[in-house]
């Protein structure tokens, strides 16, 4: 970002509340601190470009934001530690389910190599496709689909990360997930609270689950909401 961004220092200082989050919560996360891609990427991108126009003052805010049709972009802090969990090298294939805004999946294009995004919600998914368009996030694709079903035609992913919660993890992205790779996902009922889960597949397939922190995620649902 330029100099002259009139959003430089609000966004210096998110990163600082970010850094104090993850100190605050390193007893559930087991991280003090988070990586210096994540913390660069958080830095890159421009979250008022993602909230709706009314918005823009409280873009920076450690909060979550809605952004139309019931949904939320999610809060900073949270944005930065599921990032981060993926314990990402910029060289990997990514699958993100529930792309609302897109600005996860901006975040993500900083820390990975390709990044495939399903959004159920239509106009959510082509608006997001327009705004990374815009922005020149090249290497980011959205698809509007149901995200159980993962992205078949692109598996297997190495990582893959899902923004809305569902009962449990989806059977689908567990097979669409490369052996070796990481999922991050909040398991729980709706409008309950739910808990961050970090799901490992080892190199011999075998998948084994550790709990994150409590969230509380928008449900991931099973057909498309009206529009
Ligand atoms: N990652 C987003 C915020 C996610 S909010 C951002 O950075 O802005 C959760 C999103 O998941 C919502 O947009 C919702 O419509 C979407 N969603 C819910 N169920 C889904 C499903 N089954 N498949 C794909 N997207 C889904």
């Amino acid at each position: 970002m330029a100099d002259d961004d009139p959003f430089a220092e609000k966004r210096r200082r998110l990163l600082g509340e970010i850094e104090q989050d993850a100190r605050d919560t390193a007893f559930w996360t087991g991280r003090k601190a988070f990586s210096d891609r994540t913390m660069d990427a958080m830095a890159a991108v421009p979250r008022h470009a993602f909230v709706r126009d009314e918005d823009e003052v409280v873009a920076y805010v450690n909060r979550p934001q809605p952004i139309g049709h019931g949904q939320t972009i999610s809060q900073p802090y949270i944005v930065a530690l599921m990032t981060d969990m993926l314990d990402l090298t910029g060289t990997e294939k990514v699958l993100e389910i529930g792309t609302g805004s897109g600005y996860q999946a901006a975040v993500l294009s900083h820390v990975a190599g390709q990044v495939f995004t399903i959004e159920i919600v239509e106009s959510l998914g082509l608006a997001a496709e327009k705004r990374l368009k815009a922005l020149g996030y090249a290497n980011v694709q959205v698809r509007v689909g149901d995200g159980y079903l993962g992205w078949p035609e692109q598996a297997p992913f190495d990582a893959i990360m899902v923004t809305a919660a569902p009962e449990k993890i989806p059977e689908a992205l567990i097979r669409q997930l490369r052996p070796g790779g990481r999922m991050i996902v909040p398991i729980g009922r709706a409008h309950d609270r739910q808990t961050l889960t970090l799901v490992v597949k080892s190199m011999d397939g075998k998948v084994t689950i550790e709990s994150v922190l409590p969230v509380a995620f928008v449900p991931m649902v099973n057909k498309s909401p009206p529009n």
